[in-house]
């Protein structure tokens, strides 16, 4: 059963009845998932999660699928929160976490947004999903695919890295590889499918990736024994994580599970791609698209997200700050991240080491506060890009 209540437009508020596909507003903007939080309370509580099972299912409640046989789990989500001791005493922080999604499905946090869209796919009868992909949220929807024996379509920018491809064709999905960004993919991927019944499965263009995101949120207050953050540190591509979060706030908030207080939102972009520290510095309520992206962070490779103002509003709301980081310093932050804390992560994930030293040497953040890095995939992943670090040890 699902509490589901109704769907609602992001931007306009109009409602849509529960248990349908959908992809955007009639108005163009993305649409979000509303339960009804007050029967989930009775039943979802903080105190006795405990038995429930380690994956992000635990939060049964405030997910959308109807019925448990349409659940496609591969053990995604309730990924480990790290305590960095060593990371944080260089740095004079003392309560430093890392949030380790590299042990997720398919090795990267997209796993939580797709594990749900596809069962929801699954659940409302659709048969062949397609996405236009900087790599990791492919692999993941093919995973996903595979399990419920769905047709997949992955369109993906020629320089995504090889595990992306190969994961990929691995789990029996179709693999059109497009010059440029993902923007291009998702260009490409509309003209391709224009007449078919494919449905798409792009970031916020279905409001189910999001639900799957949120549960970091989640994880997070529950790991912590009911507390919230000071600050989250986030690597920003199309922004499903963070503004999922930011809503998962809200609904704890109803639940009862914490207070009025919030963590500070910090999205990191790399400088080769940064529309939305570019807006939130001018005060834009929306992003302009980043023409000619370059960054060897596959993920954060996003020239233009349509929930842009969904982000700089958390963002805002949150009292958080977008920030760029070079490409240079996220390896350096991946090397020092598997040094000191014996944890190799992605591009990505270095981002927001290189990030928290930028944000601690400005003043930003202080010593005692509970900070929490999102380290969001595998380095696995990237090992053409790791295996010259490996190789040049003084960088
Ligand atoms: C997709 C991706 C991101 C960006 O995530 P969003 O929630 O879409 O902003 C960050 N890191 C990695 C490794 C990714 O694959
Ligand atoms: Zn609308």
């Amino acid at each position: 059963m699902s509490l589901v209540s109704h769907l609602e437009c992001t931007r306009c508020g109009k409602q849509f009845a529960p248990g349908k596909v959908y992809n955007l507003c009639p108005c163009g903007s993305p649409l979000w998932v509303r339960y009804d939080l007050r029967q989930a309370a009775a039943t979802l509580r903080l105190e006795e999660l405990a038995p429930r099972p380690p994956n992000l299912w635990r939060y049964r409640e405030v997910l959308p699928v109807a019925k448990d046989s349409s659940i496609l789990c591969l053990g995604e989500g309730f990924t480990p929160l790290l305590r960095a001791h060593r990371l944080g005493k260089k740095l004079g922080l003392e309560n430093l976490y890392l949030k380790d999604e590299a042990a997720n499905p398919t090795g990267s946090f997209k796993a939580r947004g797709l594990a749900v869209a596809v069962s929801m796919a699954y659940e409302l009868g659709v048969r062949r999903l397609a996405i236009p992909s900087a790599g990791n949220a492919g692999g993941a929807l093919a995973a996903y695919a595979a399990k419920a024996g769905l047709e997949a379509a992955i369109f993906m920018p020629e320089a995504t890295p090889a595990a992306n491809r190969v994961e990929c064709l691995l789990f029996g999905a179709e693999v059109v590889l497009v010059p440029g960004s993902i923007k291009d993919c998702a260009r490409v991927m509309r003209e391709r499918l224009k007449d078919a019944d494919w449905f798409d499965v792009s970031t916020l263009r279905e409001p189910y990736r999001i639900e799957g995101k949120k549960t970091m949120a989640y994880e997070v207050v529950e790991q912590l024994g009911g507390r919230v953050p000071e600050a989250i540190i986030y690597p920003t591509g199309g922004g499903t994580g963070l503004i999922g979060m930011w809503k998962a706030f809200e609904e704890m908030e109803a639940l009862g599970w914490i207070g009025k207080r919030r963590p500070r939102m910090f999205a990191v972009q790399a400088q080769g791609c940064a529309p939305i520290v570019r807006a939130f510095a001018t005060g834009g309520e929306a992003a302009e698209e980043w023409l000619s992206p370059e960054t060897l962070a596959s993920g954060l490779r996003v020239p233009s997200a349509i929930g842009d103002f969904l982000m700089l509003r958390a963002l805002r709301e949150s009292r958080g700050v977008a920030l760029a980081v070079s490409d240079h310093d996220m390896l350096t932050a991946l090397r020092e991240l598997a040094e000191t804390e014996g944890v190799i992560t992605s591009p990505e994930g270095g981002a927001t080491l290189a990030a928290l030293k930028k944000l601690v040497s400005d003043g930003l953040l202080a010593g005692h506060e509970t900070i929490i890095l999102f380290l969001t995939a595998s380095g696995f992943k990237y090992l053409e890009v790791l295996e010259p670090l490996a190789s040049h040890p003084e960088g």
